[in-house]
């Protein structure tokens, strides 16, 4: 796992010119090879590898000699963001990759780091063909440890991200056994390794009758015979959504018993507490309670281990760098500013909440 360290950096105003300089190249390299994959397809019907558009670059850069100001790994990084946008849009964890105006690209990339010039002037930072920055290190760090150096602006001042690796992976075999699952409004359950699963839609289908037949309910005269039946009615229906959905609930639960050995879920009643309550989430919230007691129950039943984290920042802190990003419920993918990773919202919140599992019974 990898920890990200967050200082500000000092340019001086030659500097920080320069670094401007260097966003606006970078967003337009990444604006002309998106217009590339975009006309590629459109005229080949085939698209563009990363691999494809780095072998493009020299090229490009022979037709702008501007672009010789900026560092070739800063460039390949622009086409890797690129590809990554492609990659979450192709696995549905985004919409389609956008073109950038200034405002959305700020920050950049230096994938590898030579320590002894990154770091050699001490109290400063050495970006290639910018120069030693002043660095405000609060915090001690191991240069050695660093693998990526990002560069941002953001609210009028200058930062940077130092990527370090930090050696406290879990062994790879406890990986595979464990699960985390982020139980959602939007999908019943996520898990950490990227399962979803959905409300099936014949259950939708069926509250949509459900309502429908309330208000036909509240539309006849009380104590008469039609509203007798319609009551009836509802609650055939009612009971016949309940089974339906215990069943969905029971086949989640048993595919994931027999699936892990260590099960990490949130604790609901702390959730709970946390959470307001609105009436869209009452029935959210029943499924919830009730995966939680059959994953519960069946994990005893199977010798499995059910392990109830804390809900905090679950959803808020990214699973790569374990910073805070926060958002509402409205944005369902997770954009880490600090080290650019992106994920769908649930699938980052799943990550955290198996890793918090994973902190409990070490
Ligand atoms: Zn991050």
């Amino acid at each position: 796992m990898d920890s990200v360290l967050h200082f500000e950096i000092r340019p001086t105003a030659e500097q920080e010119k320069q670094l401007f300089h260097t966003f606006d190249l970078c967003r337009k390299l990444y604006n002309y090879a998106l217009d590339q994959r975009i006309r590629s397809y459109k005229e080949t019907g085939k698209g563009l590898t990363y691999r494809d558009q780095q072998n493009m670059l020299p090229a490009f850069k022979e037709a702008n000699p501007e672009y010789k100001a900026v560092q070739s790994q800063v460039l390949q990084d622009v086409l890797r963001r690129l590809d990554r946008a492609f990659v979450n849009f192709f696995e549905k964890r985004a919409g389609y990759p956008r073109f950038k105006d200034k405002l959305r690209f700020r920050s950049i990339t230096i994938p590898q780091s030579d320590v002894r010039r990154n770091f050699g002037k001490e109290g400063y930072i050495y970006i290639p063909k910018i120069g030693h920055i002043k660095l405000n290190a609060h915090q001690a760090f191991d240069p050695s440890k660093v693998k990526i150096i990002n560069v941002k602006f953001q609210n009028g001042k200058w930062y940077t991200n130092l990527t370090v690796e930090t050696d406290s992976k879990p062994p790879v075999s406890d990986i595979q056994l464990a699960v985390g699952i982020d139980m959602g409004l939007f999908q019943i359950a996520v898990t950490s390794d990227g399962e979803q699963y959905e409300n099936p839609r014949w259950i939708t289908k069926s509250e949509k009758r459900l309502k429908k037949l309330q208000r036909r309910l509240s539309q006849k005269h009380k104590g008469s015979q039609n509203r007798q039946k319609a009551k009836h009615q509802l609650q055939k229906l009612h009971d016949h959504i309940s089974n339906q959905r215990k069943d969905y609930l029971h086949k989640i639960s048993h595919r994931l018993v027999q699936k892990y050995v260590l099960i990490c879920i949130e604790d609901l009643q702390v959730k709970g507490m946390m959470k307001n309550h609105r009436l869209a989430k009452s029935i959210a919230n029943a499924s919830w309670n009730r995966l939680a007691n059959y994953l519960e129950y069946k994990s005893r039943r199977f010798g499995k281990t059910l392990v109830k984290v804390n809900p905090k920042n679950t959803s808020q802190k990214c699973s790569n760098c374990r910073q805070i990003v926060k958002k509402n419920l409205s944005e369902r993918i997770h954009q880490c500013p600090y080290c650019h990773v992106v994920l769908d919202r649930d699938l980052n919140a799943a990550i955290n909440i198996l890793q918090a599992g994973l902190n409990m019974i070490a």
